[in-house]
């Protein structure tokens, strides 16, 4: 909305209202904002805004004296569903792990997907106990899922890897915590996947 005075001979003769209707950029700003920071195929966050996300609840945690939790998820032998049944199926597989695991957070934690089928899921305040207890829950919620497709039913696992960032963490980044997250995840995958596993700092 602005208004310009209408000026003759120094005197004010009238004003011009101008209204511009701006919803349509709104809505475009809007939708350009959400493509930057979310995933296409899944919906979660993209890879950008999770590494945002950690180092925002880093450095939350590090003001605020609080815990956090981080769990790395991979889909198990998934180069096996890409081979059996297809990369569109794959593709579906994935979107539905994301957004199983999304609705399990019931919006307390954040997650996004960090690569191919990978997610990352922050847990803001949340101690090794209920860390590890949330990532028992989608470990064996997902290999409950039932994913249909036109014409088979497809059944996944994953491996989770868990890491606890406790009080001591005045060395931490976000580069030692994915790498300690990602050591989590690789013993689980070896301990013969559809496990859960958790690497905690000695010192907490
Ligand atoms: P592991 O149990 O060790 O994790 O075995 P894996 O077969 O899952 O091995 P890996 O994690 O190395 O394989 C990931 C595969 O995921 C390889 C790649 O072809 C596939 N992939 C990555 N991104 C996508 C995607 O967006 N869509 C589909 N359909 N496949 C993808
Ligand atoms: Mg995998
Ligand atoms: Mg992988």
């Amino acid at each position: 909305f602005k208004i310009s005075e209408i000026q003759e001979s120094g005197k004010t003769v009238g004003k011009v209202f101008l209204f511009q209707d701006i919803t349509e950029q709104k809505f475009a700003i809007e939708r350009l904002n959400y493509l930057a920071t979310h995933d296409s195929l899944s919906g979660v966050y993209n890879r950008n805004r999770l590494l945002e996300e950690i180092e925002n609840a880093l450095n939350h945690a590090k003001k605020y004296g609080e815990v956090f939790s981080i769990l790395m998820l991979d889909i198990d032998h998934f180069k096996g569903v890409n081979d059996r049944h297809g990369h569109i199926m794959g593709d579906l597989v994935i979107k539905v792990v994301g957004e199983y695991c999304k609705s399990e957070l019931k919006g307390k934690g954040i997650i996004g997907r960090y690569g191919g089928e990978e997610f990352i899921i922050i847990l803001p305040q949340t101690d090794k106990e209920q860390a590890g207890k949330i990532a028992e829950r989608i470990r064996c919620g997902i290999e409950a899922l039932e994913i249909n497709t036109e014409d088979k039913q497809i059944s996944i696992t994953v491996s989770i890897g868990v890491v606890f960032i406790g009080e001591d963490r005045s060395s931490a980044t976000v580069n030692s915590i994915i790498s300690a997250v990602d050591a989590a995840l690789y013993a689980a995958k070896n301990s013969g996947r559809n496990a859960v596993c958790a690497i905690y700092n000695e010192n907490n």
